[in-house]
């Protein structure tokens, strides 16, 4: 029955981006003609897990995200599950990031903005679907409470951390593990967004292919050269503050466009899970 419910979401969700107009860039705001009624996500994958599971205890140390990551229970007190979708942006989007690894394509900009409200009204169609199933549903994304960036007291290296990670919640619920630039490799790769729903549905938690954090990079360091601002390094993983000003930077030239990406496209990890390498 659970398994039942948990493919109804799967194909409910597929279709919503499979037919929705908001999955679209529409001409009239297209910045290039390129981007006109572009497609921006393909086809979804959706993970499950419990509101309870202990990963969300050790997402508040220091280090980790940091006490002010609030769990399923804080967000929802009477929540038991947990819905995270990760939407793969199309082969236009990607390949368009490909161009040029100085600034970001306006086709990634579009993805990341228009793209962004997509998520949005995806959460919200999902939200409403479950109470229509008669049960409960909230999302940190669209409630007061979510916030970028720093919380009064937090410290200083949690500023670039929002207090709900739709990565950390995907990892928990077996989409995939975290690559060297910090992004999460699913099995559709890296280039795309996510998204989460907390639920009192009761949801039988998918199983996680993995043990630790990073499973799935294979530490080639393809990502390396491609950052504009050299933010990326195989001894200290991705210099948050220097990726944050470049992206800083691409929003001051475009508001309310910005965004970057170039880590994400032309790497193994772009739309897979990479091999390992073969010992020599
Ligand atoms: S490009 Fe290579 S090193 Fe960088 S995140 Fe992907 S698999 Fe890891
Ligand atoms: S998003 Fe851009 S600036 Fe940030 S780590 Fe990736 S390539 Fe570097």
């Amino acid at each position: 029955m659970e398994m039942d419910i948990r493919q109804l979401l799967i194909d409910k969700t597929t279709q919503v981006v499979r037919g929705s107009p908001g999955n679209l860039v529409m001409a009239d705001i297209a910045q290039v003609p390129e981007a006109a009624d572009m497609q921006i996500y393909d086809a979804p994958i959706l993970g499950f897990g419990s509101a309870d599971d202990a990963l969300f205890d050790d997402f508040k140390q220091a280090g980790v995200i940091g006490p002010h990551h609030l769990s399923p229970r804080q967000w929802m007190p009477e929540g038991q599950s947990l819905i995270s979708f990760f939407l793969p942006f199309t082969q236009q989007v990607r390949t368009a990031n490909r161009r040029d690894y100085t600034w970001p394509a306006w086709e990634w900009m579009h993805a990341r903005i228009e793209g962004q409200a997509f998520i949005a009204e995806l959460t919200t169609f999902l939200v409403e679907a479950i109470k229509d199933m008669g049960h409960q549903a909230m999302a940190p994304l669209l409630d007061s409470r979510f916030h970028q960036g720093s919380a009064p007291g937090t410290e200083a290296n949690d500023k670039y951390n929002s207090n709900w990670s739709e990565r950390h919640c995907a990892y928990v619920c077996g989409l995939g593990t975290f690559g060297l630039s910090r992004g999460l490799i699913t099995e559709k790769g890296m280039a795309g967004r996510f998204g989460s729903v907390i639920t009192t549905l009761p949801l039988q938690a998918t199983a996680r292919p993995y043990t630790t954090f990073d499973a799935y990079c294979t530490r080639c360091g393809a990502c390396i050269p491609h950052c504009p601002p050299d933010a990326i390094s195989l001894e200290h993983g991705k210099d948050q503050a220097k990726c944050g000003a470049f992206v800083a930077g691409t929003l001051a030239a475009h508001r309310p466009y910005y965004g970057c990406g170039k880590c994400q496209v032309a790497v193994p990890c772009e739309s897979k899970i990479p091999k390992a390498r073969q010992p020599q």
